[in-house]
């Protein structure tokens, strides 16, 4: 089922994910029904903050994108990333690794803005699988940075905080009005696809 996803303005955005306890078949039609929405809106992250839900579970899937590589090595091997997509991540701890470097981000939750954003070049993930087991990935390039920003998504932080403030002043009329059009309960059409929308 595709599900709305909630627009900058929306105080479900700022909510701090509760970590999840119990996996079961709520939180596995959940994270299915998240899958569903990021690939229907060309997105390769996704929150459960941006539908609404309050909890630790993130869906990534960075196989669309050609121009933007990535790494990943999965308990300890490397796999081409492709093959692991999508990526469900309950419950997920990073560690930030090596460099940091500058990329552009879109959000989801943040129609037609970019921006360039620091990330570092790799992380580190445990997290927990849909079986409750848990599992290690090593990812760097673009499923790196789609990991930091779906994890700042999950304690309610936002890629605009981590914009630079010059930046973010440039931004702030267009901030303002689609925090307004939230508010008046204004959607924008989710046609809008960018190098990296998560
Ligand atoms: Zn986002």
């Amino acid at each position: 089922m595709i599900l709305p996803i909630l627009q900058y303005g929306d105080p479900s955005l700022r909510a701090k994910g509760e970590q999840i306890k119990k996996i079961d078949s709520r939180i596995r039609e959940l994270a299915a029904n998240m899958i569903e929405t990021m690939h229907a809106a060309h997105g390769v992250g996704l929150a459960a903050q941006q539908i609404g839900q309050p909890l630790q579970v993130t869906v990534l899937d960075v196989s669309a994108v050609e121009d933007r590589p990535s790494t990943l090595r999965l308990s300890g091997k490397d796999v081409e990333p492709k093959s692991a997509m999508p990526i469900v991540l309950i419950n997920p701890e990073i560690e930030l690794r090596g460099e940091t470097e500058v990329g552009v981000e879109g959000c989801l939750s943040f129609p037609e803005i970019t921006g360039d954003i620091e990330r570092a070049q790799s992380v580190l993930v445990r997290a927990q699988t849909l079986e409750g087991e848990m599992f290690q990935i090593e990812a760097s390039g673009l499923l790196a940075r789609a990991i930091q920003h779906e994890h700042d998504h999950l304690h309610g932080i936002l890629f605009i905080d981590r914009m630079k403030s010059a930046a973010k002043a440039a931004l702030s009329s267009r901030l303002k009005r689609l925090q307004k059009e939230t508010k008046r309960g204004v959607r924008h059409h989710e046609e809008f696809v960018s190098e990296t929308t998560l």
